[in-house]
């Protein structure tokens, strides 16, 4: 007895719904790229209890013929592409024809359309997958889809939702994605009666975030600046370093146009980020990629959410790029931040006569050397390979020093600075850590991690999985200063390590840094292994909070500072300094309200 059957048409359709559609939010994305893909101008959004009961959506675009709103209701009809090789170089946002069929499945249905020319326009009713109603309607030209009662037909997928306020943010997300990627498209959203949001069409992206996310987000995004002409470009705003939410909400990425979830780009904002933020922290972007459409495979995800890269290390590179160049060309506009008010307007701090400062523990710093970064160094690596001499590493003089006005330190930590906006903080420790970070990593990029014999090299055993991962990356660790050899069945001897790491615990050493490298992606090269390495460890070396400072020793300091590719912020992502502005002074002595 044979077994195996056809599925009706309209199973069929339910079962190809429980891909495409799993929530109000992918009905809310499929309708409105539907109504882009047929040149709406203006799109408006309506929902009622999350996208549950109700969830309408108008466009002005081209609509459709009789037959046309027939026919798009059936699987797999799509006026989008023709032939396979239509699908290499898709440039609608819809190409499977699945969507509409995949909605009035698992829906109460009602289409409007109308052709702009036409006399009359059609309204095709269907409920469950079953064509209910087909008449003349006379709306305005374009087209209007109404989804009721979602999954009603199918109890299961139901009880699968969310809270309607969960399922209305996943719509409003969706929302956003779509508004953002088409500020040329007028959208407006009404969410229970209520209108949420009403964006008029701009030509210009900042307009949009402006309208739909206010303008003090708008205040800290950077214009990605533009790089060598390459196959693949990046567009758009990105977070200033250290601007950075807990989750990728914002983190909004766009390839050719589509809204889409990349692990790649992912993966590359966290690295062109790198010590620009905190642990944990995603950084806020609205990055456009673009590239050959041949280059990306956009079939490869029901709700087209995801693409594959045919090239992944070329799109990673050209997005890391970009986000660090971006980040290195606002240091301009923050050095300025550092300038002190003309000079009529300050008042000048009178110091006491010599007050003699607390005994100074021990100053680590003798400001008679070239660099505080420098001294420290200097000193502890007396023995080892490399040349103390400081390569010439700004590459901009830095500001003059009588450009800022240091009023004195606090606490033994904070740097206390006057400039035209009022207030200059700078936590002396961060700015440390980031000096001496970036002096580090230079030394490494040229001529790998400088290493130091141990006075007695250690033998170490490990377990057989991580003897194997050494064997393997024997020379990553030389680039990083370790100096390991193998000494037998899954034991190895260190014999040197980088000076300005700790080696009084070897096999401790040697063990943390198998485990960070064994989870660091395989895509991390040796030399951002060894930053993180040295990330870790400049934070024990630099200045300390209650590390006394002599007053050239603070003014080197921010010169150094301002001098760093990223000085916003130390390798950890903590900022290094912090503005109070006189409004700010004004609000909070009620001179001001
Ligand atoms: P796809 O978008 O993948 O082609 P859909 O099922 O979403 O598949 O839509 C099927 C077809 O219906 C589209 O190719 C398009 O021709 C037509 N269509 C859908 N929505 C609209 C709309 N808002 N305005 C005009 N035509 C539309
Ligand atoms: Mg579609």
């Amino acid at each position: 007895m044979s077994r195996v059957r056809l599925l009706p048409d309209t199973l069929a359709s339910q079962v190809a719904a429980g891909e495409v559609i799993e929530r109000p939010a992918s009905v809310v994305k499929e309708l409105v790229e539907n109504s882009i893909d047929a040149s709406g101008r203006s799109i408006e959004i309506m929902i009622r209890r999350g996208g549950i009961s109700l969830i309408r959506v108008t466009d002005d675009g081209i609509g459709m013929d009789r037959d046309d709103a027939l026919l798009c209701l059936e699987r797999h009809a799509t006026s989008k592409i023709r032939s396979a090789a239509d699908l290499a170089m898709v440039a609608t946002l819809g190409f499977r024809g699945e969507a509409l069929p995949s909605i009035a499945s698992v829906s109460r249905f009602r289409l409007t359309t109308r052709e702009k020319e036409a006399i009359a326009g059609s309204e095709v009713i269907v409920s469950g997958g079953r064509i209910e109603t087909v008449r003349d309607g006379g709306e305005a030209p374009g087209t209007q889809v109404e989804v009721r009662s979602l999954f009603y037909n199918l109890p299961a997928r139901r009880k699968f939702l969310r809270s309607e306020n969960t399922e209305t943010r996943h719509i409003e997300h969706q929302l956003y994605l779509q508004a953002i990627a088409h500020p040329e498209i007028a959208f407006s959203f009404v969410r229970d009666d209520r209108l949420i949001f009403q964006l008029p069409a701009t030509k210009n992206l900042r307009d949009r975030i402006h309208d739909l996310l206010g303008s003090e987000l708008l205040a800290r995004l950077l214009e990605v600046s533009p790089g060598a002409k390459g196959r693949v470009t990046v567009t758009g705003l990105i977070g200033q370093a250290g601007v950075s939410r807990a989750s990728r909400a914002q983190q909004f990425v766009f390839v050719n146009g589509r809204a889409i979830e990349s692990p790649v780009i992912g993966a590359a904002l966290k690295e062109g980020y790198h010590t620009a933020l905190m642990k944990g922290q995603y950084p806020v972007t609205f990055l456009f990629v673009a590239l050959d459409p041949a280059e990306v495979d956009v079939n490869v995800h029901p709700a087209k959410r995801e693409v594959r890269f045919r090239d992944p290390s070329e799109v990673r590179e050209a997005v890391v790029a970009a986000v660090r160049r971006s980040l290195e060309s606002d240091r301009e506009s923050w050095q300025e931040q550092f300038r002190a008010p003309a000079p009529s307007t300050v008042v000048p701090f009178v110091r006491p006569p010599e007050a003699s400062p607390p005994e100074p523990i021990a100053p680590r710093f003798v400001s008679p050397t070239p660099s505080m970064a420098q001294s420290r160094f200097a000193v502890e690596t007396q023995q080892s390979s490399f040349s103390p001499q400081r390569p010439p590493p700004q590459k901009q003089a830095p500001t003059a020093p009588s450009q800022f006005q240091i009023l004195g330190v606090l606490n033994k930590l904070y740097v206390l600075m006057e400039n035209a906006d009022g207030l200059v903080l700078v936590d002396q420790h961060a700015a440390h850590e980031r000096i001496l970070f970036e002096e580090l990593r230079r030394r490494m990029e040229e001529k790998g991690v400088p290493s130091q014999r141990l006075l007695l090299s250690q033998v170490i055993e490990l377990a057989p999985r991580d003897a194997e991962w050494i064997e393997q990356n024997m020379a990553t660790l030389r680039k990083m200063g370790l100096g390991v050899e193998e000494f037998g069945r899954h034991t190895f001897k260190l014999e040197s390590v980088p000076p300005f790491l700790s080696a009084a615990e070897p096999a401790r050493l040697l063990q943390d840094v198998i485990d960070s490298l064994k989870s660091a992606s395989n895509s991390s090269s040796p030399l951002r292994l060894g930053e993180d390495m040295i990330a870790k460890t400049v934070c024990r070396h630099a200045v300390k909070a209650n590390d006394y400072l002599r007053e050239p020793e603070v003014e080197k300091l921010i010169h150094d500072l301002l001098a760093c590719e990223l000085p916003y912020c130390c390798p950890h992502g903590r900022p290094t300094m912090i503005q109070i502005s006189l409004g700010e002074l004004e609000k909070k002595f009620g001179r001001k309200v």
